[in-house]
């Protein structure tokens, strides 16, 4: 059978290793993604601040994949033909069309920076390598005036948004340069439902109280100038130094298919298979759930598509179901970094724990990552 697996990150990545070990050698399993690095996102914010170097969070994935026996491609992907079972992709080391016998699309999501008026010009962003070491640059020469960062509606991101904020503090702090700033940490929601339990929220607004940094709440930022973000009531937000996540949108390559929501994210059950078409499965950031996207979302939903695909193609009922959880930790803020755990498919409260040892468990997760695919 020819699996074919479009989009190298988290979603994809986890999807295609985990076939190659369930599945036999007689099976053909394809990566096609727009670029061979694979980029550790989590840890682009201490990037920006120079904790880590471009070297330890982005990596060239094609031999980790041959290693696998898992082909890559890379190129553009435009099409997808479900009923002819074929992708057409472009751009890239082959063109034309691909056929496959089952498909996982794991193509994240794409910028919406339409929606917001300037945002190219005027506000860093932390959604490569290149954008967060240019932030990086701005906040050595930041020493005065007032740094706002926040999500714009739909962005459904916050962790780099508050683990920027502290780490700038704590830079300030550490340079007996904190009076001097102002920090902002704007929100289009509420505390509570941007970290989606009450106790979680309430640790963060501790922790933001702690250093110093005002959170405003209910502001739906949608176009930026040289010096202030207007919301969409009207209201200015000045700002010398600004980074915003933007708003995101499913794939375009989902959005003709008849399989999506409002904002393009994919209807997909709880194997992980697209509603209403045959022999796919979508992962990731790409898909139709409620609450902030995360890599560990798409890590195990990649474990639990491949799974489900591989029972599939032995005539097998489905074997693995999504349970669908938030786990984050926000680092950044020394001895009260935090971690946050709930189970998003009941009302159970979250399980919150704070203290240094989560800054060190992201890194420990970050290195596991660096080291079993580079
Ligand atoms: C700054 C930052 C910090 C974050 N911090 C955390 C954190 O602390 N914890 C956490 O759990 N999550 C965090 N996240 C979120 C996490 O990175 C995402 O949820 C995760 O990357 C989603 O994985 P994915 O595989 O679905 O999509 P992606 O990682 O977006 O991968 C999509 C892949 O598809 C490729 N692609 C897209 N379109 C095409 C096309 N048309 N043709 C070919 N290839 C294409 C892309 O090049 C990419 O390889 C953070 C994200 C950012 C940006």
């Amino acid at each position: 059978m020819k699996v074919l697996i479009l989009g190298s990150g988290f979603g994809g990545v986890v999807a295609a290793e985990r076939l190659a070990e369930q599945l036999g050698d007689e099976h053909q399993i394809t990566l096609v993604s727009r670029s061979r690095q694979f980029v550790f996102y989590p840890a682009l914010v201490r990037l920006a601040f120079e904790k880590s170097e471009p070297a330890d969070v982005s990596f060239d994935l094609r031999h980790t994949m041959l290693n696998r026996r898992i082909n890559f491609i890379e190129a553009e992907v435009a099409h997808v033909h479900p009923v002819e079972r074929s992708v057409t992709i472009a751009n890239g080391q082959v063109e034309g069309r691909l056929p496959y016998d089952y498909l996982i699309f794991a193509l994240g999501r794409r910028l919406a920076t339409e929606r917001i008026t300037g945002f190219y010009e005027h506000a860093h962003h932390l959604l490569n390598v290149d954008k967060a070491i240019s932030f990086g640059n701005a906040i050595k020469k930041f020493h005065e005036g007032r740094a706002v960062f926040g999500q714009c509606p739909g962005a459904r991101l916050p962790v780099p948004v508050y683990e920027s904020a502290f780490a700038l503090a704590r830079r300030l702090e550490e340079k007996g340069e904190r009076e001097r700033v102002r920090i902002t940490v704007v929100s289009p929601t509420t505390l509570e439902s941007e970290i989606v339990d009450p106790a979680g929220a309430a640790a963060l607004k501790k922790a933001l109280e702690a250093h110093g940094i005002e959170f405003l709440s209910n502001l739906s930022i949608n176009s930026l100038t040289q010096n202030a973000a207007i919301t969409k009531s009207g209201d200015l937000i000045d700002f010398d130094l600004l980074m915003l996540v933007p708003p995101f949108r499913g794939s375009s390559a989902a959005s003709y298919l008849g399989i999506t929501n409002e904002d393009g994210y994919i209807h997909v059950d709880s194997t992980m298979r697209v509603n209403g078409l045959e022999r796919i499965y979508a992962v990731g950031d790409c898909v139709n759930f409620d609450g902030p996207k995360m890599g560990h979302m798409a890590v195990r939903q990649g474990e639990v598509a491949a799974a489900n695909l591989a029972a599939q193609i032995d005539g097998r009922a489905p074997v693995s179901h999504y349970q669908h959880e938030m786990r984050f930790v926000v680092d950044e803020i020394g001895t009260d970094s935090f971690y946050v755990r709930k189970d998003l498919s009941t009302d159970e409260p979250a399980t919150v724990r704070q203290g240094r040892f989560w800054s060190w468990a992201k890194r420990v997760h970050e290195k596991y990552w660096e080291v079993t695919h580079s």
